[in-house]
């Protein structure tokens, strides 16, 4: 069977890593890009530059591939519902409009009985008041934030008055859960009850942004086996395809929360390229593409930092160990905060 052409909506790393999945598996790729500059052009058998809402260089993009995927869940589900009934759209749109917003993602987490963090909608400032119980809480866009971007920690009703806030954008309270630790669970589903799962990630942040992520996660088994039947739970509701990685809390008192779902790779699961026969990006292209599924097996244990702002020239310039894998993004501009490249150290 010939394999099909895959276009990639996005140009950042996880596009980058995507396309050099896929190059291992024989499998060409389109990317279409709002940057000029997208660093996973160097990767790609083709290259598309164009605004997300400019028709006609959608129209060509969709007509040089078979099937589409996408490296960031911020598309508008407009546009990929439009490009979806030309071209199979793969994760489904339906998926991306739940889990773009904060809210109607925590409602379909809910509704199956999953814990997430207690959480209000609010369209008024003055809505905060009585919802007392909900601080010291997290007031956060409902759309387009990341990285704890559009984010602020409310402690009192009068910490609203110190902030900008724009209400009518959307927004969303949700309770301060007291941390003990951050995992993530990364799922590759191919169709019905046919998944693949990897270990559970532990992760720390830094300022919001992921720091480290590492294998095995220091949580126990009754955590252990809850976080993964909870993503298999949530792919299966969905009927996801693809790579998807849900993002949960543990409390002090041992309690499991769900954070947030990405509907895509995920950060936290870039040491599955050098810890398992078979990363998060390769299982997406071949649960995308309808390619063989093959079991998961880890390879080592591992630790992955993330290397951002002007840390990379630190790292272009250090002596690499033999167990260690350095990834540069290559990202042309050197700015603050911004994920830059990552190293993957495999472990004892
Ligand atoms: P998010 O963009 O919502 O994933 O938030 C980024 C990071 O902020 C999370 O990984 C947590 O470290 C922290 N955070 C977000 N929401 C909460 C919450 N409700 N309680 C405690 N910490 C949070």
């Amino acid at each position: 069977m010939s394999k099909p052409t895959l276009g990639i909506i996005g140009g950042g790393q996880l596009g980058s890593m995507l396309a050099v999945a896929a190059n291992k598996l024989k499998v060409k790729t389109v990317i279409f890009c709002d940057d000029i500059q997208a660093p996973a052009q160097r990767f790609s058998n083709e290259f598309i530059h164009g605004h997300y809402n400019d028709q006609k260089k959608i129209n060509e993009f969709v007509n040089k591939v078979d099937v589409i995927t996408y490296e960031f869940e911020n598309i508008p589900y407009e546009t990929l519902s439009e490009i979806n009934k030309v071209k199979p759209v793969i994760p489904k749109p339906s998926v991306n409009r739940i889990i773009q917003h904060r809210l109607a993602e925590k409602d379909f987490i809910n509704k199956l009985n999953i814990r997430t963090t207690r959480y209000a909608s609010i369209e008024k400032k003055s809505e905060v008041s009585s919802l007392q119980d909900l601080l010291p809480g997290l007031l956060k866009t409902t759309t387009l934030g990341y990285d704890g971007k559009g984010q602020h920690l409310i402690n009192n009703v009068e910490d609203l008055d110190s902030i900008n806030v724009d209400f009518s954008r959307g927004y969303i309270l949700e309770k301060l859960v007291k941390l003990k630790k951050e995992i993530s669970i990364i799922v590759t589903r191919f169709s019905d009850k046919k998944y693949e799962i990897y270990e559970p990630i532990e992760n720390l942040h830094e300022d919001q942004i992921l720091k480290y992520s590492s294998i095995p996660a220091d949580i126990s088994d009754k955590i252990l086996d809850q976080s993964k039947m909870w993503a298999i739970q949530l792919a299966e509701e969905l009927k996801y395809v693809g790579t998807l990685c849900v993002e949960f809390f543990i409390d002090r008192n041992e309690n499991l929360y769900v954070n947030e779902i990405a509907p895509r790779v995920h950060n936290s699961g870039h040491l599955t390229i050098n810890a398992y026969n078979i990363s998060q990006f390769e299982n997406h292209i071949r649960a995308v593409c309808k390619l063989d599924q093959i079991p998961l097996k880890k390879i080592s244990n591992a630790k992955m930092t993330n290397i951002i702002g002007d840390q990379i020239i630190v790292y272009r310039n250090k002596k690499i160990n033999s167990n260690e894998f350095f990834f540069d993004y290559l990202k042309k501009d050197i700015k603050d905060k911004r994920k830059m490249g990552h190293l993957t150290t495999l472990t004892k």
